[in-house]
């Protein structure tokens, strides 16, 4: 998976790429959790200071001033105020201020009210403030003094608490930060360590002289204990199983080339030794049908016949395979000369004909005359007559043609029949050596080597040969000679 692009997978959270995420979110939420359960616990214990201030500031006045004259009340009760910071008044029971001490904001019906409430708290001009009310003792009952004590909000100390809990958030924050992104580094070094050594491992690196591959599959060093280390070790095993299979891969393969060399070393010398002898039984058997030597009667006639045509199949089979051997050895060479392309496919037709005579079969030729082209005769008769007789061979009835086509890039010789066609599973391998496609019912005379050889001289030309078939309704095998190999400028021609 791309970086960047992590997904919900197999029902599980990729939490690796997330968890930084998710610190940062828990230490937001502790934070504000810290900062309003402190900022709610002061305001409430600055609250209950400032009532219980307020409270034992009244019980005290209210002592004081049972005890003083009434002239003297106000200045007991100023003096008593301006040392606790606080504001104080005298009242009766109806309301009425008798000494005021305050910033004098409250009226009567004010007064009456925060009596009946004995305490609690109140806004004033000075903020909020926490008040209490407290009687005098008799005989001074009808009268109370009420006191009221500054309660902040927010409370002292909230913006020192505020601070403290911002620092710790970043605090934390920074180290989660960096711890994930320590660990995310360290996981993505190993990560990128371990990539760039696989793509050094799959890089083509030429294998060693003797066969063994190459440094690049050494195993990969673990450089971690967790999931990453598990993945090298796991590879390292996997590596491990590939170099073996390789290595057995290798042996086979080179155990296979020798063993073809050797086929092929081994086809071409019994070929050899095979002509010698078939030579010698053609020329007697032509010595003997020519009857030079002698009349034959007409059953020893016809065995000398039986004897020639059989020795011809197989003179034309060794020859295939020697010329198949001299081709996978390199040896064989050709001969260009200028022909006339059209002429020879006429050749080749009239050979045809002669085996298709018993059936209704038409072999005709098309395509521009005269059409010369520079290549080596012999290879290319043989490349047709292999073609045409593949054609003969498996059409019943219908027709057979040979087209020739001047293209821009080349020559094409199509050689088309209206036959059984080929399947296309066995379209693939039909070039190949010694493979012949159908049933063994549907197969005929011939070893599987005409196409394989045909295939190899048309390369051997610089083109190529392609097959294009159609079951039950014919094949095309067009054979592409380049241009420059193939094609001579005609008269007038550029
Ligand atoms: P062979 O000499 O045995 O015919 P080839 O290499 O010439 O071998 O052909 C290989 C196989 O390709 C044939 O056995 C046949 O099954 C198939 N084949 C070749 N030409 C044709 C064709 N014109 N129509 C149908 N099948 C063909």
């Amino acid at each position: 998976m791309r970086q960047g692009t992590h997904r919900r997978r197999d029902g599980r959270w990729p939490l690796l790429p997330i968890a930084p995420g998710i610190v940062a979110v828990i230490a937001l939420a502790t934070a504000v959790v810290i900062a309003v359960l402190g900022i709610t616990e002061l305001q409430r214990a600055s609250d209950d200071a400032a009532a219980t201030r307020s409270r034992v500031l009244a019980a005290t006045i209210a002592a004081r001033v049972r005890t003083t004259a009434l002239e003297d009340r106000p200045v007991v009760m100023a003096q008593a105020a301006r040392r606790a910071g606080a504001e104080a008044m005298l009242v009766d029971q109806t309301g009425r201020i008798l000494v005021d001490q305050s910033l004098g904001q409250f009226g009567d019906d004010d007064v009456l009210r925060l009596l009946v409430d004995a305490e609690g708290l109140t806004e004033s001009r000075v903020g909020r403030v926490s008040f209490a009310a407290t009687p005098l003792s008799p005989p001074l009952e009808h009268l109370s003094v009420l006191t009221f004590v500054r309660a902040p909000e927010p409370a002292d100390g909230t913006v020192a608490l505020t601070r403290a809990v911002a620092l710790l958030t970043a605090l934390l924050l920074g180290v989660a930060v960096t711890v994930a992104w320590t660990f995310a580094r360290a996981i993505r070094d190993d990560v990128t360590f371990v990539r760039r050594r696989i793509s050094e491992m799959a890089a083509p690196a030429p294998a060693s002289a003797d066969g063994s591959p190459s440094a690049a599959h050494n195993a990969l060093p673990v450089r971690s204990l967790d999931q990453v280390g598990l993945l090298t070790t796991a590879l390292n095993v996997l590596v491990t199983r590939f170099d073996a299979a390789e290595r057995s891969y290798r042996a086979d393969l080179a155990r296979a080339a020798e063993l073809d060399t050797e086929r092929t070393r081994f086809l071409a010398g019994l070929s050899h030794e095979l002509r010698t002898p078939l030579n010698a039984i053609l020329g007697f058997t032509h010595l003997l049908a020519s009857e030079d030597e002698g009349p034959l009667s007409p059953s020893a006639k016809e065995a000398v016949g039986m004897i020639g045509q059989s020795g011809e199949h197989l003179r034309l089979l060794i020859d295939d395979i020697l010329d198949l051997s001299a081709m996978e050895t390199g040896q064989l060479k050709l001969s260009r000369e200028t022909i006339e392309l059209h002429s020879l496919c006429e050749e080749v037709l009239r050979e045809a004909r002669a085996a298709a005579k018993d059936r209704p079969l038409t072999l005709a030729l098309e395509g521009p005359t005269p059409c010369h082209v520079l290549v080596d005769r012999r290879r290319i008769r043989q490349i047709l007559t292999n073609l045409v007789s593949n054609a003969v061979k498996f059409t019943a009835e219908g027709q057979i043609v040979i087209r020739l086509e001047d293209a821009d890039d080349g020559l094409r010789v199509r050689v088309v029949d209206t036959g059984r066609g080929i399947a296309p599973r066995h379209l693939n391998g039909i070039f190949e050596a010694y493979r012949q496609a159908g049933t063994v019912a549907e197969r005929r005379e011939g070893a599987g080597l005409g196409l394989a050889i045909a295939r190899s001289l048309a390369v051997l030309h610089g083109g190529r040969i392609e097959v294009a078939s159609k079951l039950g309704e014919g094949s095309t095998f067009t054979v592409w000679l380049p241009r420059r190999a193939s094609l001579v400028p005609q008269e007038g021609q550029a």
